[in-house]
């Protein structure tokens, strides 16, 4: 391509301070590094994670910034060394990474890559600190190596899967992050057999993904658990089948699902972030056999309580990162499933805005009136 080692000048939505709105700017794309990979971005969309960083709130603060981390979008250039990607490829970058070479990565159980392995505070490339994005010689930080509010971004290329070039990138970029996160914690964690009972905690987009999970795998009774009843009507679309606010009870939460389950429920996932939601959810599952999932994440000084009888009793507790995908190599196969017709992407899709109104993206997010809002960034 005739951009191929020049800088590219492009528009992107640059945080220049906590909780104001983006700014569009021109900015200055470096070519990619080694092991790195420059990419047209296509369609991005909002994640509550964004959202967090942006704010700032108890996190470092790391401003300017330009934020985005679910997309889709073409490889326009590769740096030296990569073998794997090629100009032209779609791809998906994804915020956390597999090096292929760590322990981690040589390990069938697990998917958290010692080099690349989500990192909120960085604001540079691995491969020498330095940020690939300027503004008149200004560097501005990355976030989780992604950046996707950008019309082209650089991204390592452990950090990049390939994915079918018939697969829609307005559909398939929210496959990026809290899609997978859900349904991986259900599909690869959980593992409910068809027929069993699911428990979900918390009804946001990672829940709703989690159910979604259920549903594929032929749960028989999803039970949808959270403290906003205006959740329960859209959770409906998503196969969710009986509804528990712990505000409409009395007695614990664990209480009321076993009573409705005879005894528990075969499966729990956890998407709260709230402690006490993932002790309900552990000892909501039966026992004997009952598995219970965590994937919402805590406050600092959080600590689990339960009684050791439960575990003894013969119930499962386990926790998962990013729905324990393997970004290059598992991501490509949450597409397929896409494509053929087994996922069902468009029903999480509420809200479409131009990239210049990226701003309002984040107002449908903050208002909770969005499940994912796609950014156009053409238009
Ligand atoms: P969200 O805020 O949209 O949804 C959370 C839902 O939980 C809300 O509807 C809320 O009303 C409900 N809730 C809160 N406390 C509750 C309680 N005690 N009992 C029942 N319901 C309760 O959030 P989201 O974007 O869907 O993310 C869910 C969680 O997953 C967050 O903690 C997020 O940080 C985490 N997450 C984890 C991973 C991972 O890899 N483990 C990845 C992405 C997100
Ligand atoms: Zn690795």
């Amino acid at each position: 391509m005739s951009t191929t080692g020049q800088i590219i000048r492009c528009k992107a939505a640059v945080a220049w301070e906590a909780g104001k709105p983006l700014v569009m700017e021109e900015v200055e794309v470096a070519p990619p590094q080694k092991h790195e990979v420059r990419i047209k971005i296509l369609f991005t969309s909002l994640c509550h994670t964004d959202v967090y960083f942006w704010e700032a709130k108890g996190q470092t603060p790391l401003f300017p910034r330009i934020f985005g981390h679910e997309a889709g979008g073409i490889v326009e250039s590769v740096g030296e060394g990569v073998t794997d990607l090629h100009p032209g490829d779609h791809v998906l970058p994804i915020f956390t990474g597999e090096c292929g070479d760590c322990p981690h990565c040589h390990s069938e159980e697990s998917n958290m890559c010692d080099l690349l392995r989500i990192n909120t505070e960085r604001g540079g490339m691995i491969h020498d600190g330095e940020s690939r994005f300027s503004i008149n010689g200004k560097p501005i930080h990355h976030f989780l190596g992604t950046s996707t509010f950008s019309e082209y971004t650089v991204v390592h290329s452990g950090q990049v899967a390939k994915i079918n070039p018939d697969a829609p990138l307005d559909k398939v970029c929210i496959v990026s992050c809290g899609l997978s996160t859900g349904l991986g914690a259900t599909l690869n964690v959980a593992k409910p057999k068809k027929g069993q009972s699911v428990a979900i905690f918390g009804l946001g987009a990672v829940g709703l993904a989690a159910a979604e999970g259920a549903r594929i795998a032929g749960a028989s009774r999803i039970i949808g658990v959270d403290l906003n009843s205006q959740r329960f009507d859209q959770a409906k679309e998503f196969g969710v089948t009986e509804f528990v606010n712990p505000r409409d009870h009395d007695k614990p939460v664990q209480q009321v699902i076993a009573e409705m389950t005879n005894g528990g429920v075969d499966r729990s996932v956890e998407c709260t972030g709230s402690v006490q939601a993932m002790i309900q959810a552990f000892e909501c599952v039966h026992d004997g056999w009952g598995v219970a999932v965590l994937v919402g994440v805590p406050s600092k000084d959080d600590a689990f309580k339960t009684h050791p009888m439960n575990f003894l009793n013969e119930r499962t507790l386990k926790g998962t990162f990013f729905g324990n995908y393997k970004p290059k190599t598992d991501i490509p196969g949450v597409v397929e499933k896409y494509m053929n017709k087994e996922l069902e992407l468009e029903k999480f899709i509420t809200h479409t805005v131009p990239f210049s109104e990226i701003n309002k993206g984040f107002d449908y997010m903050l208002k909770g009136e969005s499940i994912r809002c796609i950014i156009t960034m053409g238009a």
